[in-house]
């Protein structure tokens, strides 16, 4: 029985536990200590499983479904569509521009997010079931609590989009079952001969859509003078009905549908922050790789890749996934030659785990916001 125990991974799970004991304990102590629970025992499990697909998928459409929950509590349970309606559409956007209140709810804003990503710059007030937040008094400080942003970013570039952003997990949970029910090869590359011919590659116009949004959306920021943050706000949606609706249908369309039927993650190619999150793979800690000695071009992991970021065409000519990879190790998992693996940059030191135990450790802290205002529900209901 104690010899099946995994050292390594209870050291971790209990580093984990720690943390989130720490990081949650106010306002109520006992939900520290059930994050602190259900947040060790899944990290001892997953660095102790070999396949750990199954809970990293769990784990990621379940926070697209905490973030969903949470934004139906806000306007359903608590206040009222119209009324929150009405709220979206006196709300101020400006740079900088502290959350506005809507009874007892403060919504954030372009500085609240900031602050309260931080965690613990929240007070929340169980008896009234609002919150107040104190810091940072100045703009220096302001930068200061910017570093945790840009430190998620440096580290991890776009394994972000892989296992702590809440929205991917929507088209995550529509690619289901083995079969690629549309091929999509009016998209893809053609090459070899006209006896054998295959797709090996999306086309780079497809690859590059995103940085066209992501360009488009700088412009239309700085033409709106808008934060650039609030364009992937639900509010601003809100604000102009016609854009709401255009969201809908662009997210039934790419990340739902086209998920569902081509087994890719399409929502995320056609995303401006994934686009910016590539541009900073290069420089991240976790690289995946291809050992050429190993590999029978059996091309499993190109199958697996949810976002073409492995391809016949790559496999081939680089042994390694390209900007698109968002570090979810499928690949890793499906290679039946054992061929592939996540080292740090230029060694063959192997760091997956070291990724999962960050990512848990930075879902903890990102999602402070969200379990601070379904504890403000929670705590109204009852
Ligand atoms: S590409 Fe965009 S929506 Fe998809 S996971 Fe990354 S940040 Fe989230
Ligand atoms: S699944 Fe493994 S063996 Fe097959 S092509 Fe990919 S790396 Fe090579
Ligand atoms: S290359 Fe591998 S780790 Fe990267 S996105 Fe594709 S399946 Fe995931």
């Amino acid at each position: 029985m104690i010899a099946n125990i995994n050292i390594r991974a209870v050291i971790t799970a209990l580093i984990v536990a720690g943390l989130a004991f720490w990081w949650y304990y106010e306002p109520l102590h006992w939900f520290g200590a059930i994050i602190a629970a259900i947040g060790g025992v899944f990290t001892y499990f997953i660095i102790k499983t070999k396949r750990k697909q199954n809970l990293h998928r769990s784990l990621f459409i379940s926070l697209f479904v905490i973030f969903l929950v949470t934004l139906l509590m806000i306007v359903y349970i608590d206040n009222n569509l119209s009324s929150f309606i009405d709220w979206a559409a006196k709300h101020k956007i400006d740079y900088y521009e502290p959350g506005e209140t809507l009874r007892s709810t403060i919504y954030p804003c372009t500085l609240v997010i900031s602050q309260v990503f931080l965690g613990r710059a929240a007070t929340f007030f169980p008896s009234t079931g609002s919150w107040l937040v104190t810091f940072p008094p100045s703009l220096n400080a302001f930068l200061w609590v910017m570093v945790p942003f840009a430190a998620t970013i440096l580290i991890f570039g776009r394994s972000f989009c892989g296992w702590i952003c809440p929205f991917g997990g929507l088209p995550e949970a529509m690619v289901t079952g083995k079969k690629e029910r549309w091929q999509l090869n009016f998209l893809k590359k053609r090459v070899g001969t006209a006896s054998i011919l295959y797709y090996a590659d999306i086309k780079e116009w497809v690859r590059d859509l995103k940085y066209g949004v992501l360009f488009a959306s700088i412009l239309l920021a700085f033409l709106a003078v808008v934060p650039i943050v609030c364009l992937l706000c639900p509010v601003l949606w809100i604000m102009y009905m016609p854009t709401f609706w255009i969201i809908i249908g662009l997210m039934i369309v790419f990340a739902i549908l086209l998920p569902f039927m081509s087994k890719k993650r399409w929502w995320c190619h056609i995303c401006p922050l994934g686009a910016f999150l590539a541009m900073f793979n290069r420089i991240s800690l976790f690289r995946v790789r291809i050992d050429k000695n190993k590999c029978d071009k059996c091309f499993d992991c190109a199958n697996e890749c949810r976002m073409y970021a492995l391809t016949p065409d790559i496999v081939s000519k680089t042994y390694k996934p390209n900007e698109d990879c968002i570090r979810c190790g499928r690949c890793i998992e499906n290679c039946p030659q054992d061929a592939i693996e996540m080292y740090f940059p230029a060694t063959s030191l192997r760091n997956r785990n070291l990724l999962i135990f960050l990512a848990i450790i930075a879902i903890l802290a990102w999602y402070t916001w969200f379990v601070f205002i379904l504890l403000g529900k929670i705590n109204n209901i009852f």
